[in-house]
């Protein structure tokens, strides 16, 4: 039972509530047995990036011809807050199919979205999005990274860190200046196909206070060659106005995940109070304990709210 008891939104449709079904019953059955494992080598195993892409649980919000589910984004917000419920809170796939997947839809070519959508709704291809440098965070026009033109193309150099799937990704968005004089009109984003970029190169897995086996890393571009399809889109300079309209789709996907992960503490301490006994009872019966849960749900209920009814 839900830790929070609320009506279902009404924009649960019956397709949305098979949906949670199919992706609650995977990850208990497939993923959350390996959480220990993958927590032991600081990592996930790569091959679960393939398994949700057979299950159709990559790109839900892509449409068909681009060989996602057809979704929207109310798909992509089921299987996440589900991983969170799971206990599956480093995993890297709400970034790969609802931020790196929706920038290549919206801001790419034709052809620059059936070269890699299709590659990253089966889980051939692991998205990432570059933006966080060694000196640059929420200031995103203060970027270092340059691509440069260089014959028909770009070299891109920079560094960046904080890169969520920095270890697995091979399809990675990067934040670049193509015009560095130009400030935050001088922003584009630039897209790197790993497997063939001489000069690229993946630096530390970062250790972090949780999220153990989220493989954030850091990443080096040194004169890496990029093509003319390496910009996402045909316009320079687009980058900054296409983060600053995407961002607020990437705190949703953050706040939908951190939900999921409050639900689910409170689940496992309200069965664990009922279970554990001291001095005689259970620790749900000390009305301390009641006054800190009853607090705790409270607030709980409130965040759900906010975040399922108030669209
Ligand atoms: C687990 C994890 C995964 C991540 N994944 C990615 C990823 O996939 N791709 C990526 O590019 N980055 C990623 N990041 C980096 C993340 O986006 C940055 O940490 C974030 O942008 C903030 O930058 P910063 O840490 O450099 O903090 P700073 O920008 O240096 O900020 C430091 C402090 O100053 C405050 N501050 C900053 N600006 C203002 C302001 N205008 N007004 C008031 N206070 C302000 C901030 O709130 C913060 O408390 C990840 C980080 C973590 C921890």
């Amino acid at each position: 039972m839900d830790a929070v008891n609320l009506p279902r939104p009404a924009w649960m449709t019956e397709d949305l509530i098979l949906l949670e079904e199919q992706a609650r019953r995977l990850f208990a059955a497939e993923f959350a047995p390996q959480i220990e494992a993958w927590t032991e080598q600081g990592i996930m195993d790569r091959s679960a990036w393939n398994k949700l892409g057979e299950a159709g649980l990559l790109c839900a919000g892509i449409p068909e011809e681009y060989g996602g589910a057809g979704g929207t984004f109310a798909h992509e917000a089921v299987i996440n807050r589900e991983f969170a419920l799971a206990g599956l809170d480093s995993i890297g796939a709400p970034l790969h199919s609802g931020i790196v997947a929706p920038y290549i839809l919206k801001y790419g070519t034709e052809e620059q979205r059936k070269r890699w959508l299709p590659k990253l709704a089966s889980g051939e291809m692991v998205g990432a999005i570059a933006m966080t440098e060694p000196g640059t965070g929420s200031d995103l026009q203060g970027v270092k990274t340059t691509a440069r033109k260089s014959g028909n193309g770009y070299v891109l150099n920079g560094s960046k860190t904080f890169i969520t799937n920095g270890q697995h990704a091979n399809l990675i968005v990067v934040v670049a200046k193509t015009d560095p004089a130009a400030g935050a009109k001088g922003v584009s984003l630039m897209v790197v196909e790993t497997d063939d970029a001489p000069g690229f190169r993946r630096g530390r897995k970062l250790k972090k206070l949780g999220m153990d086996w989220a493989d954030t890393s850091e990443l080096f571009f040194e004169d890496v060659k990029l093509p003319a399809e390496g910009l996402l889109g045909t316009e320079e300079g687009q980058g900054f106005i296409q983060l600053m309209t995407e961002l607020p789709q990437e705190r949703l996907i953050v706040a939908t995940a951190a939900l999921g992960m409050i639900e689910r503490a409170l689940r496992l301490t309200i069965d664990y109070v009922k279970e554990r006994k001291a001095f005689g009872k259970a620790i749900l019966d000390f009305q301390n304990t009641q006054f800190v849960l009853a607090e705790c749900k409270t607030e709980a209920t409130i965040a759900k709210v906010f975040h399922d009814h108030c669209v």
